[in-house]
């Protein structure tokens, strides 16, 4: 969107008041050079000075961006329902600001509905857990509801890749291993990207993600493919905008997570 708008812009700017049937289509500058078009000779051609873009500050104390929704604080469950039954959340809402995933009274996911968002999230693997493989700290963000970024304890446990930390489960294997200690915090920074469907429900647009872990870049976006299925083929079913969800993997995992927020895109 911006970048179409910068071109546009710079087609208006290089155009000036010449007609043409291209001046208010997006306009490639390299396509404007290979047709030989004069390559301007000040600065001020090429500056685009609206639209302004918001102001947006960030809250030193907490990292939340002022144009955030806050998902998760510390303070209770209120933009969060089991995804069960739709009642309320049964995770334990814990004294140092996070919550634990109860084993077995299910997923939990936002009452909001979401399309596209940059999403951070801060999560901690069960230090008193034993299991291994699949079973050690297995949780995981889903966004649309559907598309699942795995989150499992893989310090000294192995699994298969495609489904081991920061995987997008089944699908993508992460670029690095970037988990903290057993036992200590991690942060997921998410670019979601929407995937779009045409009237007949046909996808036409393959949903993106992108994720940092721990400030490392580990999925760089990343073509979902679609459902991240546990057994089978990604699925595609057209949808809108959905919740996200976090996982129960019902194993007693003990996953915690805080400090969540979602700004939409
Ligand atoms: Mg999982």
């Amino acid at each position: 969107m911006k970048k179409s708008f910068l071109l546009i812009s710079l087609g208006i700017v290089f155009f000036g008041c010449q007609p043409s049937s291209k001046q208010n289509e997006g306009i490639d500058v390299g396509e404007l050079v290979l047709n030989g078009q004069q390559e301007p000779t000040t600065p001020e051609e090429t500056e685009v000075w609206e639209p302004q873009p918001p102001k947006v500050n960030v809250n030193p104390e907490t990292g939340v961006p002022s144009d955030a929704i806050v998902l998760f604080d510390g303070s209770g469950f209120d933009e969060w329902i089991s995804s069960v039954d739709s009642t309320a959340v049964k995770w334990t809402l814990n004294e140092d600001g996070s919550m634990t995933v109860k084993d077995k009274t299910g997923d939990i996911q936002t009452k909001r509905n979401f399309g596209s968002v940059q999403l951070h999230l801060e999560w901690r693997s069960n230090p008193e857990s034993s299991a291994t493989g699949q079973n050690k700290s297995n949780s995981g963000v889903f966004l649309q509801n559907r598309y699942e970024v795995q989150i499992l304890d893989n310090n000294d446990n192995d699994t298969y890749v495609n489904g081991q930390v920061g995987s997008i489960y089944k699908q993508s294997i992460p670029l690095a291993m970037a988990s903290s200690p057993t036992g200590d915090w991690n942060t997921y920074d998410i670019i979601y990207h929407e995937p779009e469907f045409d009237d007949n429900g046909k996808k036409t647009k393959s949903g993106t993600i992108t994720v940092l872990h721990n400030g490392v870049l580990i999925q760089d976006h990343f073509e979902i493919e679609g459902t991240t299925e546990y057994i089978g083929w990604p699925k595609n079913e057209a949808h809108g905008k959905a919740p996200i969800k976090l996982q129960d993997h019902q194993d007693q995992s003990g996953v915690s997570y805080r400090n969540i927020w979602v700004r939409e895109l």
